[in-house]
């Protein structure tokens, strides 16, 4: 599996990119990056988008991705999400009035992209993987991912609260090779933290404590403003399973 970062709404405060990722060339989980990140022939190599939720940061690119590969490609690209995802694209992205409805553009019978629903714990199986949403707590439904090619898993959460299923997931994935998680604000603004639905350093030590041993736990999602006090709040974990994800990396098992 070759994984690429191509943003994590996190990094330094120059270029800092949004959150999206890449899975073998073909998947892309979040689209907050997804222009900024890749090429017109990359993009246009993309058949499968999974949306974790709504918030503009994991979904700002989608317009001009679907202009991009307008005309250029032959089947529609899938967009996979939660019904209250796909609804909020409907009424307030691809209504006409921001950006044009792709889904019906060239025709409906042929449109650029389609909406295709899920469901929490359902796995769904393209380009070779096996893709499992799993319902996070955030400010609006959300579902972190398990990725799975039948010999290597990864997780990502997207953007969550405290929260416990994600991690049963994680406990019961003996092929886990890492976790991408978040940390949004620091320390200090846990009431900021708690009224968006989001983790703090401190926060996600506590919710590692459900996550078993040795599993690297990698961080994303930093308000990058605040990064210079966020970054000693994780060392204080004394958790070396931790580290900060970073735009542009690739990994691959
Ligand atoms: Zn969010
Ligand atoms: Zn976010």
């Amino acid at each position: 599996m070759e994984l690429r970062i191509l943003g994590c709404s996190g990094g330094e405060a120059d270029g800092e990119r949004l959150t999206g990722l890449l899975v073998n060339g073909c998947v892309a989980i979040d689209a907050g990056s997804i222009t900024a990140a890749l090429s017109v022939d990359e993009q246009v190599l993309i058949q499968h988008v999974f949306l974790s939720h709504s918030h503009l940061d994991h979904i700002c690119t989608l317009p001009f991705f679907t202009k991009n590969i307008f005309g250029r490609t032959h089947e529609a690209v899938e967009i996979h999400a939660l019904p209250e995802t796909l609804d909020a694209l409907r009424r307030h992205l691809f209504n006409d009035e921001l950006w044009p409805d792709f889904s019906v553009i060239p025709s409906p019978n042929d449109p650029t992209i389609r909406y295709t629903e899920i469901q929490d714990e359902q796995t769904y199986d393209v380009c070779g993987l096996q893709i499992t949403p799993i319902r996070v707590n955030h400010l609006v439904p959300c579902v972190g991912y398990k990725v799975d090619d039948g010999k290597n898993a990864f997780i990502f959460t997207s953007d969550t609260a405290e929260t416990d299923r994600i991690w049963e997931v994680a406990n019961a994935t003996p092929n886990l090779r890492m976790i991408i998680t978040e940390a949004s604000f620091p320390n200090e603004q846990a009431w900021l933290a708690e009224a968006s639905k989001h983790l703090t350093p401190a926060r996600l030590g506590a919710e590692l404590q459900k996550l078993r041993p040795r599993i690297p736990v990698r961080v994303y999602h930093l308000t990058p403003g605040d990064r210079a006090t966020m970054l000693p709040q994780l060392l204080a974990l004394h958790d070396d399973r931790i580290s900060l994800l970073a735009q542009d990396e690739r990994l691959s098992w």
